[in-house]
């Protein structure tokens, strides 16, 4: 996360809709990814502050033009959003759109392609935050789970409660386990789909991750019979990675913006002076090895758990390397004309 400013020079958050030192109202601009002023007379501004925040306060994102009362770009690629008649359920659906534009700003900041699936109806995506019986008797699901299918991410939003969440992290002997980590991990499932027939991309993701035609109901069924694969560490990221191709794949999508987000984030606030996002990806991992030991040291001084737990091994690097080639690909592909197309 790059850091933002006000007009006036203040600093800014990623989630202020308003500056302090000058009261001026603000909004994220996703195609400068700037921060603009809002006018107080809407007629005149030339940004409008999405609907999703003027009516629900759940959105700080703008819309450039003088038409009041749309959605931004973000919160178009909505599906379904929960029942707002539960008080509770505006604060969880709040969460997940923080997260999501967290996710967002990562991608369209490394010139990923995003289209939401309205105007591309085939390879577009789209979002559902979903509700299930365990938060409310009148849910259609008894179970919702959080995943990708054809375009769509859905999540439960449940997943925005934090004891639900720690609870999920605890059942599952998990490290990690945040909103923001959910649709990290869900949009790489979204973005290999993207790319499926992409012959080039595929034939290196087998050597390095495995036949993605293993069968993926039956390699879940034992992996939460039996665990993780013996001394996971040797060759994935997290234990899940172990399960299937697709989901060491999906981990190591979501480390490397975990990765790249966290580096540019530190560099701004002066932790360290690699950028980032210029560096080969081997001066990337050594950076943040520096940053999160400091940052675990950090946290343990206050009494917390350890903030970072991944360790970063030669394959796994040559993964995370993948993900950057994928990522390149991803930049020259015109998603108008079709998966995995290049630009001419
Ligand atoms: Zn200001
Ligand atoms: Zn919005
Ligand atoms: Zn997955």
């Amino acid at each position: 996360m790059i850091g933002f400013k006000c007009q006036c020079g203040q600093p800014l958050y990623f989630e202020s809709t308003r500056c302090d030192a000058c009261g001026s109202s603000v909004g994220f601009d996703p195609s400068s990814l700037t921060f603009k002023t809002i006018k107080n007379d809407q007629a005149v501004s030339d940004y409008q502050l999405c609907s999703n925040g003027t009516n629900h306060g759940v959105c700080n994102w703008v819309t450039k033009g003088k038409e009041i009362g749309s959605l931004c770009f973000a919160c178009k690629f909505n599906r379904f959003i929960p029942n707002l008649s539960n008080p509770r359920n505006l604060w969880r659906w709040g969460e997940l759109e923080k997260a999501k534009k967290r996710l967002f700003f990562t991608l369209l900041s490394q010139g990923v392609p995003l289209i939401d699936g309205w105007q591309l109806k085939k390879n577009g995506l789209l979002f559902d935050f979903l509700e299930d019986q365990r938060s409310n008797d009148y849910a259609l699901e008894p179970f919702v789970s959080t995943g990708h299918a054809n375009g769509v991410i859905t999540i439960n939003i449940l997943e925005a409660e934090p004891v639900a969440r720690a609870a999920e992290k605890a059942a599952h002997q998990e490290k990690h386990r945040s909103l923001l980590g959910h649709l990290r991990h869900e949009s790489g499932h979204y973005f290999w789909y993207l790319m499926r027939d992409n012959q080039y991309l595929k034939n290196q993701f087998e050597r390095l991750f495995g036949s993605p035609d293993i069968d993926y109901d039956l390699a879940l069924e034992s992996y939460y019979e039996n665990g993780a694969q013996t001394a996971w560490w040797e060759r994935y990221i997290t234990p899940y990675a172990s399960s299937h191709p697709f989901e060491d794949w999906a981990e190591t999508w979501s480390h490397y913006l975990h990765l790249i987000d966290g580096l540019e984030t530190a560099a701004q606030l002066g932790f360290t002076e690699e950028e980032g996002l210029s560096q080969p990806l081997g001066h990337k991992l050594k950076a943040w090895e520096e940053i999160s030991s400091r940052l675990d040291e950090l946290n343990r001084s206050l009494g917390v758990t350890d903030h970072y737990h991944f360790s970063v091994n030669e394959l796994v690097a040559e993964k995370l390397g993948f993900v950057k080639t994928f990522i390149q690909e991803l930049q020259t592909t015109d998603l108008m004309r079709g998966a995995g197309q290049r630009l001419s």
